[in-house]
């Protein structure tokens, strides 16, 4: 039994899954959808407000502020009010409706921007309004996870720590990218306490990340339009480009072996599947890290007609490939 008395008590707590049975894969799954706000981001989340109360940046009068599409929104309302702070959440119509009714039922103000720029990414413009807020009112501070180091100090501290601990023998450690915390956070822990375990960052196609190509994407999580700032690709040993639809036939495949996860953990697992298939995996150790569960994207990934609608060559045999 684990009896906690507040939101930030289970920062220490993991689930792995073991996909040898369900995939005939060597490969164990770091659940972070079981985390309190139900995603990897919670680490994040609140290591940036403890870093700011103790830097003195957030006073008793303070309103937190944050782009997010979508869990780091959900993760600071749930930091936020278990420390009785207020909270605005900038989002847009990308983010899951799930996602911004949990942050309202938490109390945060969510803010949705409608103005894309070409590649359809919402970046800029929830942004700018978050920079047009604290330009009005000097009680916002900006969390900006997008190049704030405590983004990546919190899986150098947690989520690195926390894995070394699991496996000593760890070889291969696959990580999604989006702002590239988890990332950074893991590649320096490793590099400094065990530089033989192999960091291979997977990326979505479409994102510019690692000098990619911007394209269409529609999972939200993972890939970026613009470079992501705290990213160095010198502490990278691999980089993968997953594509949404291999990463949607594998959600589809462990839902229907009993694992619902998130899209973005689609494209980490099937990525690290195919590289495991291609470089071998017998004598090897490997962890993926699954941001979250598959819960908020019942109206997305695992919905026919947005799947249709979204992915329109090659998605008969997504929707039969189940
Ligand atoms: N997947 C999901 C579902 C996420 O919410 C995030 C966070 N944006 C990521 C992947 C990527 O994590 P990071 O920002 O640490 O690169």
């Amino acid at each position: 039994m684990t009896v906690i008395t507040g939101a930030d008590e289970l920062l220490d707590s993991e689930i792995y899954i073991d996909l040898r049975r369900l995939l005939d894969c060597r490969l164990y799954l770091k659940c972070e959808g079981f985390n309190f706000a139900g995603s990897v981001k919670v680490r994040p989340a609140a290591w940036m407000v403890n870093t700011a109360q103790r830097e003195g940046v957030i006073g008793p009068d303070s309103i937190l502020i944050e782009s997010s599409s979508g869990n780091l929104g959900v993760a600071l309302a749930v930091i936020a009010a278990a420390k009785g702070l207020r909270f605005v959440c900038v989002t847009d119509p990308k983010c899951n409706p799930s996602a911004t009714d949990l942050m309202k039922a938490l109390g945060a103000e969510v803010v949705v921007v409608d103005e894309p720029d070409a590649t359809g990414s919402y970046l800029a413009a929830r942004k700018a309004h978050v920079r047009e807020r604290c330009a009005q009112d000097p009680r916002y501070v900006w969390l900006n996870q997008y190049e704030n180091p405590a983004n990546w100090v919190a899986h150098y501290e947690n989520t690195a720590a926390l894995i070394a601990k699991q496996f000593p023998d760890l070889d291969t450690l696959f990580i999604g990218t989006g702002t590239g915390g988890t990332l950074m956070g893991c590649a320096r822990y490793f590099r400094e306490h065990r530089p033989g375990v192999r960091i291979v960052a997977v990326d979505s196609v479409g994102s510019v990340n690692f000098s990619g190509a911007p394209g269409p994407r529609h999972i939200p999580g993972l890939g970026a339009s613009t470079p992501m700032p705290l990213i160095d690709p010198s502490l990278v040993d691999e980089v993968v480009r997953g594509d949404e639809r291999d990463a949607i036939r594998m959600c589809r495949r462990l839902a229907a072996r009993g694992v619902l996860l998130g899209g973005s953990s689609g494209t980490v697992v099937s990525a690290a599947t195919e590289w495991l298939a291609r470089h071998g995996s017998a004598d090897r150790t490997a962890v993926a890290i699954a941001p979250d569960l598959g819960e908020r994207y019942i109206d997305t990934i695992y919905n026919d007609a947005w799947v249709a609608r979204h992915y329109h060559r090659g998605a008969q045999d997504l929707l039969e490939n189940q």
